[in-house]
């Protein structure tokens, strides 16, 4: 029989109820295990209960004798029912069952025959408990399994506490119903209970507090809302997700905002709520005091805006994590925390590696130290740590190894004594390396394990890439010069005071990323390039690179005071070659190895991920194994067949500003094993360039071919024509582009105009002898000069540009000055001078092509993404062979702060 209108589904007949059975009559008909089991779920409901049985096994006997139940010894006759309100039948005689079930039905009362649904009036389901909160779950008899099986999902899901939320609730529910009579109100006053600080509470054990919150807000009306956020200091355990604490992942869904480092495995930060802010807060092991200060304001800073602030830290939040100072300031501000413990490294690694901490035998007790090398040395406390029957668990001790394995036997410790070093504990590519701490250094430096191999295609003289032609000119974020001096602690005061070096924030180097790559930068990748510039800038200063205010380029002198613009003010000591050298001096000195005219010509990759490079060097091919690969090596300018076939026809013709060997045979590499291609394969940067320099780069000229004073004059074509508004911005921000317009002039080429009045102006690079130059008097007889081009248009071209001139705005280099030309079918948009004041000049310019934009797909961590969209285990990528940051140009100087920046994120990935 149906109602009208709703008709039972067939795979749904049963009604959920939970029925109130406290104080009420039952039996159980069985003495074994099963009835026990049922037995038990009607006690927990309070069931008066009565079991009916011959014998009982020992649960229901041990519950009897407590006076849980009472117990009937005897076989079931129809009459034990009488009264029941619910009835059980347990017993491995069906007969007897199925004479349970029918006394049963014939009495109305509801009947459960345990495995036979057949017989029962009810099922039982797999019930999930959390006083007063159950969760019911049936399949209707299908399967038990796959019902148990949701349970424990639901279980993991579920707060613990939520069951005391509901205990809580129920407590105010009439004082609720008082203050709130209009269900609606009161269902959203709930909501924000549940939601809000009082929530929080309960969930963070603080049950007293939440009642006594709970209880002013029902005497005051206010809202339950929180009006101040809080924060979550949670431990993200040793690396594998499956280590976090429920606790933990229940945090992290729920967090607004998510700060983590680089200690933390990118897997962990994925499981944050997909919504939450995410905010890399670094770790710079030279600068912990300014940086810790940093996140600390920044933790309270986000949580008085009320919202969740989750602080993700490796392993536990406690050990080694300074998690004590960061609540210390949040407790001093009056920010509420939670802290969530983490599983340690120490005791993921004894679990996964099979060493336990401590054992009846061996060691009797367990000691955790750091082997953090300060000034190169070591200072432990030796003799405690020299015990017998110990366990030394030392985090951070691979650079230190030698030293403290020695420093032990030299404390007493048996040179035979077993020690291990595991890294990557408890997630795939988890290794150890065990022997005695007699022969673990060897081992260890067998392995290779913490140990830095730089491949160089170049020989030493060429090494270093592009950076090495570049100007050493660095793109950073700065708020004023005492950021600046984080780069330049010796700038002196006589220094500061005649210079404006003005500011460049973070939201200004945004704004011309997103501004000159029309808006395709990257979101992400860029706000690292940004956020990580100035710190990334000071951290090569700690390790010995020198920095100076680029007074001499990006520096007008005003009155006797230089002010700079643009935002370019930071440059290596020594240019391009000077940053190599200092990057090369910093990097011996850490022990890193360098092979020089060694050519990497493949990965060694298997499904586990990269595994180490394949190396010609010396006619000979090896293969270098790795942990992690990180691949750097620049574009694929110097190679002319991929220029035309990337960047189009017309581009082997273009002359290469740097190294002849980015050819992208690295990028292939990363290709052929599945990398992912990205950005803007068609685009790179290339300028104006001496129409006669050699192929690539020469060192002894470095970058003064490129002539990059074109806003002071005007430009002409072989036709004699303009073809470009040579002002449109300043040339930081049009030059990369301008190589490209010149190679699509007829020959390739093009002649820069200048007259006497801006000569002071020109940059250095006007005044080196490698130039292609013409000067003369007066406009004809200059355009007769030139070559290769139509000197009656040029000269009738240059006139009519005079004529456009707007005269009445005035002159001024340091902004843009809006003194354009009118009428002109190509405009000079800022700083157009007439060309009136011999002796004029003329540079004959070609395309020199500095790097290539498109490349490989990294995520934040530099790790390479495959065309799957995961990262490739052990492949890292920095600079100018990772695509998706520049697209059609990019701002002057962000190249070499891009691969600082990546390279510091990849390397510092790469050995973590
Ligand atoms: N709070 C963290 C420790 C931070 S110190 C914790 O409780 O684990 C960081 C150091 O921990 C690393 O340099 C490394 O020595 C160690 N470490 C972290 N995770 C590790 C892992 N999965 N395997 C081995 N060592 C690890």
């Amino acid at each position: 029989m149906t109602s009208p209108g709703i008709a039972p589904s067939a795979d749904r007949a049963y009604f959920a109820a939970f029925l109130d059975l406290r104080g009420k009559p039952g039996v159980v008909v069985g003495g074994g295990p099963v009835a026990a089991q049922k037995a038990e779920a009607l006690l927990r409901s309070g069931v008066r209960l009565t079991v009916v049985a011959p014998e009982l096994c020992a649960r229901l006997a041990e519950l009897t004798l407590v006076g849980a139940l009472r117990h009937e010894a005897k076989r079931f006759q129809p009459g034990d029912l009488v009264g029941a309100e619910i009835v059980i039948a347990a017993t491995d005689d069906p007969s007897v069952n199925e004479s349970v079930s029918n006394a049963a039905k014939a009495l109305h009362i509801p009947v459960n025959v345990a495995d036979n649904a057949q017989l029962s009036s009810f099922i039982m389901p797999s019930v999930l408990d959390r006083p007063p909160l159950q969760v019911a779950i049936s399949t209707a008899g299908a399967s038990p399994v796959l019902a148990r099986k949701l349970r424990s999902m639901i279980e993991a899901l579920v707060p613990f506490a939520f069951g005391r939320l509901a205990a809580l609730a129920a407590r105010f529910r009439a004082a609720s119903k008082r203050r709130h009579p209009d269900p609606e109100a009161r269902r959203r006053f709930w909501e924000d209970v549940i939601d809000g600080p009082v929530g929080e509470m309960v969930l963070s054990g603080r049950e007293a507090q939440a009642a006594e919150t709970l209880q002013r807000l029902l005497s005051t009306g206010e809202s339950a809302l929180s009006p101040q956020g809080m924060v979550y200091l949670v431990g993200g355990g040793p690396g594998n997700p499956d280590l976090l604490t429920l606790r933990a992942l229940n945090v992290m869904q729920r967090a607004d905002v998510v700060l983590y480092d680089h200690l933390v495995a990118p897997a962990i930060v994925d499981l944050a709520r997909r919504d939450a802010e995410r905010i890399y807060v670094g770790k710079e092991s030279d600068r912990h005091a300014l940086r810790q200060e940093e996140i600390n304001a920044l933790m309270v800073r986000l949580a008085r805006q009320g919202r969740r602030v989750l602080r993700l830290k490796g392993g536990d939040p406690y050990i080694f994590g300074r998690g004590g100072e960061e609540i210390e300031s949040l407790a001093a501000q009056g920010v509420p925390f939670e802290v969530v413990p983490g599983i340690t490294a120490a005791s993921g690694m004894a679990a996964y590696a099979g060493i336990p901490l401590t054992h009846r035998d061996y060691a009797h007790s367990c000691v955790f130290v750091t082997g953090h090398l300060k000034d190169g040395s070591l200072n432990l406390n030796w003799d405690v740590l020299a015990r017998p029957r110990q366990t030394v668990v030392i985090y951070m001790g691979v650079r230190g190894l030698p030293q403290l394995c020695e420093q032990l036997v030299a404390h007493g410790l048996p040179a035979s004594t077993p020690a291990a070093l595991v890294e990557r504990a408890t997630l795939p590519r988890q290794r150890m390396v065990a022997g005695t701490l007699e022969t673990l250094p060897a081992l260890a430096a067998r392995e290779k394990v913490g140990k830095v191999l730089v491949l160089e295609r170049a020989t030493e003289d060429e090494s270093g890439g592009n950076s090495r032609f570049t100007a050493g000119l660095m793109r950073v974020a700065y708020n004023g010069v005492e950021d600046l001096k984080r780069a330049m602690p010796d700038l002196s005061p006589e220094e500061i005071a005649r210079t404006d070096f003005g500011t460049y924030t973070e939201e200004q180097f945004l704004d011309d990323m997103a501004r000159v790559t029309e808006f395709r930068c990257d979101p992400d990748l860029t706000e690292l390039l940004v956020k990580r510039s100035m710190d990334t800038v000071a951290w090569m200063r700690s390790k010995g690179v020198r920095f100076t205010a680029a007074w001499g380029r990006q520096a007008f002198n005003i009155g006797g005071r230089f002010k700079f613009w643009g935002g370019l003010t930071v440059e290596a000591v020594g240019g391009g070659p000077g940053l190599v050298d200092s990057l090369t001096n910093a990097a011996k000195k850490n022990g890193i190895e360098i092979w020089y005219s060694a050519r990497a010509t493949g990965l060694v990759a298997g499904d586990e991920g990269v595994q180490g490079v394949r190396v010609k060097r010396a006619g000979k091919t090896v293969e270098v194994r790795a942990r992690s690969v990180v691949l750097a090596a620049g574009g694929f300018q110097a190679n002319p067949e991929w220029r035309a076939r990337y960047l189009g026809p017309g581009w082997e013709l273009a002359k290469v500003r740097g190294t002849r060997f980015n050819t992208g045979d690295v990028i292939r590499m990363a290709l052929d094993i599945g990398a992912a291609p990205v950005g803007n394969w068609s685009g790179c940067h290339a300028v104006a360039w001496e129409r006669n320099a050699p192929e690539f780069g020469d060192l002894a000229v470095g970058d003064q071919f490129q002539k990059h004073s074109y806003p002071w004059g005007v430009y002409i074509n072989a036709q004699g024509k303009r073809f470009v508004d040579e002002g449109a911005d300043f040339r930081n921000y049009t030059y990369a582009k301008y190589g490209r317009v010149i190679l699509g002039q007829p020959g390739q080429f093009a002649w820069q105009i200048f007259d006497a009045k801006v000569k002071p102006q020109l940059r250095d690079e006007y005044k080196i002898r490698q130039v292609t130059k013409h000067t003369a008097n007066t406009l004809e007889e200059l355009c007769a000069k030139l070559e290769d081009t139509d000197g009656k248009a040029a000269l009738a071209e240059l006139k009519a540009y005079n004529a456009a001139v707007r005269q009445d705005i005035p002159f001024n280099p340091n902004v843009k000055d809006g003194r354009c030309t009118q009428g002109l079918a190509i405009p000079k948009s800022n700083w157009a001078n007439t060309l009136d004041t011999p002796p004029f000049e003329a540079y004959a310019v070609t395309c020199g092509i500095t790097f290539t934009f498109g490349g490989l797909r990294i995520n934040t961590g530099a790790q390479v993404i495959s065309t799957d969209g995961e990262p490739i285990p052990g492949l890292y990528a920095a600079g100018e062979l990772v695509g998706g940051i520049f697209y059609f140009n990019y701002p002057g100087g962000t190249g070499l702060t891009n691969g600082a920046v990546f390279g510091k994120i990849a390397g510092t990935s790469a050995a973590s």
